[in-house]
């Protein structure tokens, strides 16, 4: 392993898979970055805004400086089949006088502002790192606004250097919480809530309409194509499925404890993950006219993806893939993906991977694959010029640098366009990649 651009404190989270065998002492990660190192991961507000920005109904004001709105303003490519107001942005704006007098004033004025223009049922308040520095009451203004209005005005203390993005995630599980606990003893209904999937490019519609063909109707989104309306229905649902369990298993974890609603993991990536969770979901349920349907709907479509995937197989011979992701369950999804398209693994890494998840990446890559947490860009451009990747698949922040290489990006995050779950989504990606990996440009660089 090429180690001249390492941090000597980022090697613990950085390993390369031994031959034949994993590790054994893992990899260092779920801790904070190494200060220096230019971490790709974002702070702590940008984690709780990207889970609740999708609520499509729902303010989101933002206390602090112009730069902090301006670095979120519509971060998620998100769709809607409803609202749009989640599309607008708000801050407060604080300027140099606000931060030695305090901002809480300003705050209550950008509330009253937004509640005489759009009376909307629900307020997100972010409060960011400079809030968090001079200590504005924002518990209290969002009190008393709830109190004057009657809608729900929820803080989120997030600022940025309280941790990273994954603090971010676990604030907006517990605004979230904050939003639908008073109806928690809803009678219970037939269906499930889907968590973790926030309906990028229409994924949500896709994994809806595989349920209502099984008969399993969805009582809530969190947050994909969400409202207000649907989001303090969730209490009543019998499971909750978690796609994306790096920003939702604690949500999950705790509507089990406080609601009584059990979990379970799910992925949407892939065939073969497909497949099995949306059978997993019908057992789940313990239905047997859903399990039946499942697995019929599941023998249909894999069977038709798998011939659609042998006619791509000779374009992905011999090609490497890097992975750079958020989450650990994803760059698991993906890394079972590639090997169904034929396409080898030499470079993953994750933002915010769990040691459980790292510990699934080793065992499925091949032996000298390198692996990472947390990684920056210098050791992204080592490691995947060391392994000749062909092809990254990562998020914005990681695209400018696969193209500086001259190495083909798939964007498998906000600015997605083409949705990446389920059968289609096998389908969408197969295209993309072979169009992107198998592009004549790349010749010419
Ligand atoms: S919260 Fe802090 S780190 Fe995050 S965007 Fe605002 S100033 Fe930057």
């Amino acid at each position: 392993m090429k180690s001249a651009k390492i941090l000597e404190e980022r090697k613990g989270s950085i390993l390369m898979k031994d031959d034949g065998c994993c590790s054994g002492g893992g990899i260092h990660c779920d801790t904070e970055s190494v200060s220096g190192a230019v971490s790709q991961r974002a702070c702590v507000y940008c984690g709780a805004r990207v889970v609740l920005n999708p609520i499509t109904d729902a303010f989101h004001i933002v206390h602090g400086p112009i730069g902090c709105a301006s670095y979120t303003w519509d971060i998620r490519g998100s769709l809607s089949s409803g609202s749009e107001l989640y599309r607008n942005s708000f801050s407060t704006d604080l300027q140099e006088k606000d931060i030695v007098f305090g901002g809480a004033e300003k705050l209550t004025r950008a509330i009253d502002e937004v509640m005489e223009t759009y009376a909307p049922k629900l307020i997100f308040v972010y409060a960011t790192c400079i809030v968090g520095v001079i200590g504005d009451d924002v518990e209290a203004v969002c009190r008393a606004a709830e109190a004057k209005y009657h809608n729900r005005v929820i803080p989120v203390k997030a600022p940025g250097f309280a941790g990273h993005k994954a603090v971010g995630y676990r604030l907006a599980c517990n605004a979230l919480m904050e939003l639908i606990t008073p109806h928690k003893d809803i009678a219970k209904t037939k269906g499930i809530n889907i968590l973790g999937d926030f309906n990028l490019a229409g994924e949500m519609w896709i994994l809806k309409n595989y349920l209502k063909q099984l008969g399993i109707p969805v009582v809530s989104t969190i947050t994909g194509d969400s409202s207000y309306e649907t989001l303090i229905k969730a209490p009543s649902a019998q499971l909750n499925i978690v796609q994306c369990a790096g920003s939702m298993m604690y949500l999950a974890k705790r509507m089990e404890e406080e609601m009584g609603i059990p979990f379970m993991k799910v992925s949407f990536f892939g065939i073969d993950d497909t497949t099995s969770s949306l059978v997993r979901v019908a057992q789940a349920l313990n239905d047997e006219e859903c399990i039946k349907k499942a697995k019929i709907f599941t023998d249909v479509n894999s069977m038709r993806m798998r011939s659609f995937l042998e006619k791509y197989k000779p374009n992905f011979e011999n090609k490497k893939a890097a992975i750079y992701v958020g989450g650990g369950f994803k760059a698991i999804s993906l890394i079972r993906q590639f090997n169904e398209m034929g396409i080898e693994t030499v470079v993953v890494g994750t933002q915010t991977g769990k040691k459980d998840e790292y510990e699934v990446i080793e065992s499925l890559v091949n032996p000298n694959t390198v692996i990472l947490d947390d990684a920056n860009p210098a050791e992204l451009e080592t490691f995947m010029k060391e392994k000749g990747a062909d092809i990254l698949v990562g998020g914005v922040k990681e695209r400018p640098l696969a193209y500086k290489l001259g190495i083909a990006f798939c964007d498998h995050n906000h600015e997605r366009k083409h949705a990446l779950a389920g059968y289609e989504g096998v389908e969408n990606f197969t295209r993309e990649i072979n169009l992107t990996m198998n592009s004549p440009v790349w010749s010419l660089i």
